[in-house]
């Protein structure tokens, strides 16, 4: 079967604006330029996928359950923007998790990219030709270290700025209207998307 690329793309202050811990579906609202920005990349066609940490399950902020609402809200949202929400796939882990079974080092938190290898396993992804979006550097080095192409949101969540070579975007907008033009023109652009650049005769 071929490999077809994947928009992943960060839940919390990059397709929502960032209420932490949040799993009520009333208190879920798009973050500036995202409904657009999602509408712009469903004309790709390519499966949309949100890869989110959720420490909160394992630091006891709410049951791990509640994420199935935060699901169905998602798909919603992406139904509402004209898009088709593929897959959320969430990491409840945290290394000083309270609640047993959850307080771990794992390989799906990122900036691991467990979560993308997951992913692309169960969607037959193609994750060199993927992009993921996120709005801080641990989305960025998640990324990267999946083999994909990143796009870093810099709208001010990203406080720390710590750098190592998995850490340096692709590219940087400011919202994922924004990042939603430059991943649909790379796309559209066969030297860019990578073919070899036509001779001039
Ligand atoms: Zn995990």
């Amino acid at each position: 079967m071929a490999l077809t690329p994947a928009i992943f793309l960060d839940k919390d202050g990059t397709l929502l604006a960032d209420v932490p811990y949040n799993v009520d579906r009333s208190r879920m609202r798009f973050a500036a330029g995202a409904a657009s920005g999602l509408a712009r990349l469903a004309s790709l066609g390519l499966p949309l996928i949100v890869i989110s940490n959720q420490p909160g399950v394992a630091l006891g902020r709410f049951e791990r359950h509640r994420l199935q609402d935060v699901r169905q809200e998602l798909e919603c949202m992406f139904e509402r923007a004209g898009a088709r929400l593929a897959g959320f796939y969430y990491c409840p882990h945290h290394p000083q998790g309270i609640r047993p079974g959850y307080g771990m080092r794992c390989g799906c938190r990122k900036p691991e990219p467990g979560l993308l290898h997951i992913a692309a396993q169960r969607h037959d992804l193609d994750l060199v030709s993927s992009w993921f979006v996120g709005d801080i550097l641990d989305d960025v080095e998640a990324g990267r270290r999946a083999g994909c192409h990143t796009l870093l949101l810099d709208n001010g969540n990203e406080t720390e700025w710590l750098r190592n070579e998995w850490r340096v975007p692709d590219h940087i907008e400011s919202d994922l209207d924004g990042a939603s033009r430059w991943i649909v023109s790379h796309f559209s652009d066969p030297v860019q998307a990578g073919a070899a650049p036509e001779t001039a005769s």
